[in-house]
């Protein structure tokens, strides 16, 4: 009888066992994805394997992570229902294609570095929602049986609650538009840096940050822009700025940097760093050149309050600024100790 596998047993089942290993850790997603999709090139014996996850908004298929051939080629983009692999996503059903020239769903790529002639795909199930899609492809005619399709199911089954964890994860430390933080890692991580200076005796200096008349770049460039400018604002400020200090979207066009073995006077000067390289150069977006200023707020942790308490005094000496005309940094005085 011909092996159902394409590998011999033992090595099949290495496989697997090592593949199960690493999605019991808790790893990065691209990780994750990236251990899947390599064996899946491997379990299958097949030219190409990806994996592509619905972005938030559930209308796109988003590249996650390729192995095989064309693995460095730019992927093409699939909205949800389109090609094979949309239409796996939209009806939750797998599909294998001997011969993808003669099925209606195909979509032919251009430049994607690799031939298709075959293709195995596997929805992504999780918690009773398709979340993505894992597949395989191969140059030859009809290169996946039966057998292969219910092993890409197992490691479609297997993969897809842990790849739904690290997602989680990810979306919930980081901003999508600004890859920023999210502001809920705002307070744990002042408390940590809190208590990492009152071990060491050195200071924590947080700065708050808000878009200058930022309502106006919507209204005249549009929604889109101004999500554009946000995120090369994100960019400008983490270049102005050491690896240490951490990058918070406090929301809308607010932002908040904390910054850890850092005394008022650095501070202070960190946030004119940043206004200068705002000043330095316009963002361009598409034809449009969009002269951004920022105002912000500067305070120094004084040992005893709490981090909202730290925020606050920060965020009123940001309305300091933007009350004494914008455009400019403000350090806080301190607080008002009562009794
Ligand atoms: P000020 O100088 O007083 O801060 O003026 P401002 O226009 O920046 O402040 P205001 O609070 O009136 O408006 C903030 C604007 O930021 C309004 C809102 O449309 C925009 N905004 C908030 N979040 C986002 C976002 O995620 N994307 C985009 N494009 N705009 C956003
Ligand atoms: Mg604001
Ligand atoms: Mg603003």
């Amino acid at each position: 009888m011909v092996s159902p596998l394409a590998l011999d047993p033992k090595k099949a089942l290495e496989v697997l066992l090592q593949l199960t290993a690493r999605l019991a850790d808790d790893r990065p997603l691209e990780e994750f994805l990236r251990a899947v999709t390599d064996a899946s090139v491997d379990l299958l014996a097949a030219d190409h394997a990806s994996i592509r996850l619905l972005d938030t908004a559930r209308t796109a298929l988003l590249s996650g992570a390729r192995s095989g051939s064309g693995e460095e080629d730019r992927p093409m983009s699939f909205r949800r229902g389109e090609g094979v692999l949309g239409w796996v996503v939209e009806h939750g059903e797998p599909a294998r294609i001997d011969d993808v020239e003669h099925d209606s769903r195909w979509v032919r790529g251009e430049n994607q570095g690799f031939r298709i002639n075959s293709i195995a795909a596997e929805p992504l199930w999780s918690s009773g929602e398709v979340i993505g899609v894992l597949s395989v492809t191969s140059p030859e005619r009809a290169a996946f049986r039966e057998e292969d399709q219910l092993l890409l199911r197992l490691l479609a089954n297997c993969s897809a609650p842990p790849i739904e964890r690290a997602r989680l994860r990810r979306l919930a430390m980081f901003d999508d538009i600004t890859m920023a933080f999210n502001h809920r890692y705002l307070v744990p991580r002042l408390v940590e840096e809190m208590e990492r200076a009152s071990r060491s005796g050195g200071d924590v200096s947080m700065l708050y940050l808000d878009l200058d008349h930022f309502k106006r770049v919507n209204d005249r460039y549009g929604h889109a822009t101004g999500d554009v400018v946000l995120r090369m604002f994100a960019d400008r400020v983490r270049k102005a700025v050491r690896r240490v200090d951490v990058l918070v979207r406090r929301g809308g066009e607010e932002f908040v940097l904390i910054m850890p073995s850092t005394g008022a006077t650095q501070a202070h000067a960190t946030g004119h760093r940043i206004q200068q390289t705002l000043h330095e150069a316009p963002f361009e977006v598409e034809s449009a050149r969009i002269d951004q200023t920022v105002s912000i707020g500067v305070a120094t942790w004084d040992k005893r309050e709490t981090p909202e308490e730290l925020e606050r005094r920060a965020d009123e000496a940001m309305y300091e600024a933007k009350r004494l005309g914008r455009n400019r940094v403000v350090v806080a005085s301190p607080r008002d100790l009562v009794g």
